[in-house]
C-alpha cells in the first residue's frame, strides 16, 4: 500500500538518506528543512508517517532512533473483534488472547485440516503430519497477488506479501521460519521456495528447475534422521532468491552454517548418518559399483554401523535409498554438476567411507609403548586411491604428528587414542569441506547472469531454515551451538516484533514506558559477551593443551554469574542452561575437542599432493568467510540499542568452532537485518509424528516460547485492544447513548463511553483508542446488558 504523499522524488530523496554511515543520516528537523518536504506545508505528520512507514518496510530501525518524534500507523489492529465462539484466520482479532484461546483456536482449525493462522503479521503452521490436498497449482494461483483476507492463512500467502513488498518497496525480504526440530521448517521452506518461483514468472525453465532441485541437494548432504524428524537438518540454511528489480527470477544463492560434522563418525543411539551415505550406497549398488567405489558388500562401513544397520543388504536393497540415488543425481545434473565432478563426489564419500575403516593397533615394543600401527591396510589402501594419495604417507599422517621446537621438526609417534582422533577428525574435515565445496558451486552454478538481470543489482528474497531447538535426554556441544542459534533468531524476533509495537505506541502519542518487554538478551550476553561469556570461555579454555573438560565446566561455573546458568552436581560434567524455549542439561564432555576441530596439518598437506582435482580443492578449499568482522560490525550498528554487544564484537579473536559460530551467527543476521522480515513459527502438535493428533500441552508450551504468547504477554502488559475511535464508537456508543443519537466520532466521545462504563487504565491517542484486553470483556458485558 502507497503511503500518502509518496512520489517518485520522494522515494528518491528517502533513498538518498539511506547512506550506510548512520551518523550521517538526517534527522527529522533536517528533512524538513529540504526544498522538496518545505512545499508540503501543513502535511507534516503524514509526511513523517509516510517516511516512517518506508523506513519500517526498509527494516531501518536505527533511523528512526534519530528522529526526535516519530509518529507512525499500523494498521492491523483497527479490525474489530471477534467473539471467542466464532473460528478465526488472525489471533489477533480475538476478544480474549490468552494461552487457552489460542491453543483452542489452532486446535479446531487443525481439526479442519486448516493448519495455518495468523497471529497478526505473522503465520503459525501446525504440522499435519500427513499430506493435506492444499498446494496443488489451483491453491498456487489462488494466492498471487491476493488480498490476504480474500483466502484462508497459507505459506504461499507469505511468499505472495514478501514478493510484492520486494516488488512495491523495492526492498530486500527475509522470511524466517522457526520452531522445533520436526515442527515443519524445511518444509515450508520448500513450498516458499515453489511459490516465489511461481511468482517470479521463471520465463526460463531450466532455471526454475535449477532452484527447485537446490534444497533437495544439499539436504541430502545435510539432513539425517534423527529420534525426533527422519529428515532433520543438520545445518542453518538461508537460500537467498534473487529477482530483477521488475520481479523476475533470475538465480539463488545459499549460505550454510554449522553443519553438525561429528554426526559423520559417530551417530547417537536411534539415528543415522547423513542421508547420502546411504543412497550413494544403495544407488552404486544397484549399478554394480560398488566395487569401483571401494564399498564394502558385506559387513556396513564402520560409520554407517548403528542400531538400523547391521548388514549391508539393509541398505543397499533399500528401494526408498535407491530413488533418492536417482533423484540426487538428477539434482547434481540439473544443477549443471559435470560427470566428473559427479565422480569425484562419490569418491570422496567412499573414501570417508574407508577412512572411518581403518583400526589401530598398538605397538608394543621395549622402547616405543605408545605407538600405533594400522591394523587393516585394506581400507587404508582404499582410501588412499580414492583420494589420489600415497597409501604410506597417508600411514605416517595418522599414526605420527610432527613437533617443532627449538627450529628442529621432530617426528613423533601417536597412541592408538590419538591416531584414532586423526582418521575421524578427517573424515570429518573431508565431509565439511564436500559440503561447503558443492554449496560454493552450486552459487557458482546458479549466479544470475548479467544478462538476464540487467544493469541493477537485483532484489532478493532469502529464506532462513536452521535446525530446529533441541532438547534431548543427553545434549552435547552439537545442541548447545543449535540452541544458541535458535536463541539468537528468537532474539531478531522479539526485537521486531517490539520495535512494531513501540511504533505504535509512539505515533499515538502514548507513553511507551508501558510495555514491560522481557527478551532474552541476558541469556544471550552470558553466551556471547568477551570476555567472561560461555563461548569466550570455551574458546580461551580450548587453547590450554592441559585443560580437560573438568576443567571447563568449573571454570563456567566460576565466571558465569548468571541465573540462567546453573550446575546440579558439582561433581560431573553436567550443567544446565534456562533457555528461552526451556531449561537444557548439557554434558561438558567431548566439548573442548569439539571445539577444537583441529585437522592436522600432514593431513591438510597431504590432501593437497592428492591427484584428484577436487580432493585437492577441498585442502586449500576457505572455510571462513571473510570480511566477519565487517559484517559483525554492520549487524550490530543497525540495531539501534545493541551499542553494547556491538563492543564485543569490534575485534573478534580467537580460531576455534565456537568463534567460528559467533561469526557465522552474526553474518546470518546481518544479512537478515538488510530485508524486512516476515516470519513463519511452525508448531509441532505431538511428539509421536502422528497426524490427527493434537497434544494440548505439547502446543502450548510451544506457543510460549516461540513469542506467540510473547507478544500476548507484551500486549497484556500493554494495551492489547487498539481500535480506531470510529470503530470504538460504533460498536459501544450504546453504553452511553441512546440507539438514535449520533455522537461525533471524536476522541471526547470515547471518554465519554470509557468514563460512563467506569473503566480505567485506558488512553486515547491520536486516532485510537487503547484498551486492556479486560476491557474489552467488561465493555462488551456492558454493551449486552444495555
Ligand atoms: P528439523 O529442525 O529437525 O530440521 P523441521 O522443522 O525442518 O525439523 P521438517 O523436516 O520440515 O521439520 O518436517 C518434519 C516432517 O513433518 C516432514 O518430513 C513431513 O513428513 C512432515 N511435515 C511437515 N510439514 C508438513 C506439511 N505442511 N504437510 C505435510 N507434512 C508435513
Ligand atoms: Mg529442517
Amino acid at each position: 500500500q502507497q503511503p500518502e504523499l509518496w512520489s517518485p522524488e520522494f522515494n528518491d530523496f528517502i533513498n538518498k538518506c539511506l547512506t550506510k554511515d548512520y551518523e550521517k543520516r538526517p534527522t527529522v528537523s533536517s528533512l524538513l528543512q529540504h526544498d522538496f518536504i518545505k512545499q508540503i506545508e501543513g502535511k507534516e505528520n503524514v509526511l513523517q508517517r509516510s517516511v516512517l512507514s518506508f523506513l519500517i518496510s526498509r527494516n531501518c530501525m536505527s533511523f528512526f532512533s534519530r528522529f526526535e518524534r516519530i509518529h507512525t500507523k499500523k494498521g492491523n489492529y483497527s479490525k474489530s473483534l471477534v467473539s471467542n465462539q466464532e473460528e478465526v484466520d488472525d489471533l489477533a482479532t480475538l476478544e480474549v488472547l490468552d494461552e487457552n484461546t489460542v491453543t483452542e483456536q489452532l486446535q479446531k482449525g487443525y481439526a479442519k485440516d486448516q493448519i495455518y493462522t495468523y497471529v497478526g503479521d505473522i503465520l503459525i503452521a501446525v504440522n499435519p503430519f500427513r499430506n493435506i490436498d492444499i498446494y496443488s497449482s489451483q491453491y498456487s494461483r489462488l494466492y498471487i497477488g491476493a488480498k490476504r483476507t480474500a483466502n484462508p492463512p497459507h505459506i504461499f500467502a507469505v511468499a505472495d506479501i514478501g514478493y510484492q513488498s520486494m516488488v512495491t518497496y523495492n526492498s530486500d525480504q527475509c522470511i524466517v521460519i522457526s520452531g522445533e526440530s520436526g515442527a515443519g521448517k524445511t518444509q515450508s521452506a520448500h513450498l516458499l521456495v515453489q511459490q516465489l518461483t511461481v511468482l517470479g514468472k521463471a520465463n526460463n525453465r531450466t532455471l526454475q528447475e535449477k532452484i527447485l532441485q537446490v534444497n533437495n541437494l544439499v539436504e541430502a548432504f545435510g539432513n539425517a534422521g534423527t529420534i525426533i524428524n527422519d529428515n532433520s537438518s543438520r545445518f542453518g540454511k538461508y537460500l537467498e532468491m534473487k529477482f530483477t528489480c521488475g520481479g523476475t527470477v533470475v538465480g539463488a544463492q545459499i549460505s550454510e552454517y554449522l553443519l553438525e560434522k561429528s554426526r559423520v563418525v559417530h551417530q547417537a543411539v536411534g539415528e543415522k548418518n547423513f542421508h547420502i551415505f546411504y543412497y550413494i550406497y544403495a544407488g552404486l549398488a544397484e549399478k554394480k559399483k560398488l566395487a569401483h567405489y571401494k564399498l564394502p558388500e558385506y559387513r556396513p562401513p564402520r560409520y554407517l554401523q548403528n542400531d538400523h544397520f547391521r548388514i549391508v543388504q539393509d541398505f543397499m536393497n533399500n528401494s526408498f535409498y535407491k530413488s533418492q540415488f536417482e533423484l540426487i543425481e538428477q539434482c547434481f545434473k540439473v544443477i549443471g554438476f559435470t560427470l566428473e565432478e559427479l565422480g569425484s563426489v562419490y569418491s570422496v564419500l567412499a573414501a570417508i567411507l574407508n577412512v572411518g575403516n581403518i583400526e589401530f593397533s598398538a605397538v608394543v615394543s621395549e622402547h616405543t609403548i605408545d605407538k600405533s600401527n594400522i591394523s587393516n591396510p585394506v581400507a587404508l589402501e582404499n582410501c588412499a586411491s580414492l583420494l589420489c594419495i600415497q597409501a604410506d604417507e597417508l600411514q605416517e599422517a595418522l599414526t605420527s604428528h610432527c613437533v617443532v621446537t627449538r627450529g628442529e621438526t621432530i617426528i613423533r609417534p601417536n597412541t592408538v587414542e590419538k591416531a584414532t582422533d586423526v582418521r575421524d577428525a578427517m573424515a570429518k574435515a573431508l565431509y565439511g569441506r564436500l559440503f561447503s565445496w558443492i554449496v560454493n558451486r552450486i552459487n557458482t552454478l546458479l549466479k544470475p547472469d548479467k544478462h538476464l538481470s540487467g544493469n541493477d543489482d537485483g532484489l532478493n528474497i532469502g529464506i532462513l531454515d536452521i535446525f530446529g531447538f533441541e532438547n534431548f535426554k543427553k545434549n552435547s556441544f552439537e545442541q548447545l551451538c543449535i540452541n544458541i542459534a535458535n536463541e539468537q533468531i528468537q532474539f531478531y524476533f522479539n526485537q521486531h516484533v517490539f520495535a512494531w509495537e513501540q511504533n505504535e505506541y509512539l505515533y499515538e502519542g502514548v507513553d511507551a514506558r508501558v510495555i514491560e518487554y522481557e527478551d532474552n538478551r541476558p541469556l544471550l550476553d552470558m553466551f556471547l559477551q568477551k570476555p567472561m561469556g560461555l563461548l569466550s570461555l570455551l574458546d580461551e579454555e580450548s587453547r590450554f593443551p592441559q585443560a580437560t573438560d573438568q576443567t571447563l565446566v568449573e571454570k563456567f561455573e566460576d565466571n558465569l554469574k548468571s541465573k540462567y546458568f546453573w550446575r546440579p552436581k558439582r561433581v560431573d560434567l553436567t550443567f544446565g542452561i534456562y533457555h528461552y524455549a526451556g531449561k537444557v542439561l548439557y554434558n561438558a564432555s567431548g566439548f573442548l575437542a569439539k571445539n577444537r576441530d583441529t585437522l592436522p596439518a600432514d593431513i591438510v598437506l597431504l590432501l593437497r599432493s592428492s591427484e584428484n582435482n577436487l580432493t585437492r580443492q577441498l585442502a586449500t578449499h576457505p572455510l571462513t568467510k571473510t570480511g566477519i568482522a565487517t559484517v559483525v560490525i554492520l549487524f550490530f550498528s543497525s540495531l539501534p540499542t545493541h551499542g553494547a554487544l556491538y563492543k564485543f564484537y569490534k575485534y573478534p579473536g580467537g580460531r576455534y568452532l565456537v568463534t567460528f559460530l559467533q561469526y557465522s551467527l552474526m553474518d546470518l543476521l546481518s544479512k537478515m537485518v538488510v530485508g524486512q522480515p516476515h516470519f513463519v513459527r511452525c508448531i509441532k502438535p505431538n511428539n509421536d509424528r502422528q497426524a490427527n493428533k493434537f497434544d494440548k500441552e505439547k502446543v502450548l508450551v510451544q506457543l510460549r516460547y516461540t513469542g506467540i504468547l510473547e507478544t500476548a504477554r507484551i500486549r497484556r502488559q500493554g494495551y492489547s485492544h487498539r481500535i480506531l475511535f470510529a470503530n470504538f464508537i460504533k460498536r459501544y456508543y450504546l453504553i452511553c447513548y441512546k440507539t438514535n443519537d449520533d455522537p461525533p466520532v471524536s476522541p471526547e466521545t470515547c471518554a465519554a463511553i470509557l468514563e460512563k462504563a467506569h473503566l480505567d487504565n485506558w488512553v486515547l491517542g491520536k486516532t485510537k483508542v487503547f484498551l486492556k484486553y479486560y476491557h474489552v470483556e467488561q465493555l462488551n458485558l456492558m454493551r449486552k446488558e444495555t
